[in-house]
């Protein structure tokens, strides 16, 4: 199910130039409705379900139902950012409460340089860019 907003939630980003739902949303599809300072997702046929809105929310006023799944009707998943993690809350129908923490990128932002691990490497090959001659051995840079 796609992104919605909690208006309960929403300050519109306290009334930034582009809120933070509209400045990560791949798609572009959050939109600011500038006279009640809310927030929501203008085309939810075209979301992806990519969480990022819903992870960047500094109010965590965006939720995504996610498939059934792993979120089954009743139970939710809720994520909070950190500075160096993020943490995933996932509530069960019955109640239940887990917790699950991930490391984040921790690049500071526009420092990222996609390019900087390809050089000497044959863009024009069919190869992956991070794919060895034999077919099978992917390097990810920096794992
Ligand atoms: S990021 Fe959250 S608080 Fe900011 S406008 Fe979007 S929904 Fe509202
Ligand atoms: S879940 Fe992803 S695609 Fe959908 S509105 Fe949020 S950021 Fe955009």
């Amino acid at each position: 199910m796609p992104s919605y907003v909690i208006t309960e939630k929403c300050d519109g980003c306290k009334g930034g130039d582009k809120t933070a739902c509209m400045y990560i949303c791949p798609n572009d599809l959050m939109v600011l409705d500038p006279n009640a300072m809310k927030a929501y997702n203008q085309e939810p046929n075209q979301c992806w379900e990519c969480f990022s809105c819903v992870k960047i929310c500094p109010t965590q006023a965006i939720e995504v139902r996610g498939y059934s799944d792993f979120v089954p009707l009743g139970s939710s998943v809720m994520p909070m950012l950190g500075t160096e993690d993020v943490m995933w809350t996932c509530k069960f129908r019955n109640g239940l409460v887990k917790r699950f923490k991930f490391p984040i990128r921790t690049t500071a932002e526009g420092a990222a340089n996609a390019y900087t691990d390809l050089k000497g490497k044959d863009l024009d090959s069919e190869l992956l860019s991070t794919e060895e001659a034999d077919g099978y051995t992917i390097k990810v840079p920096n794992a």
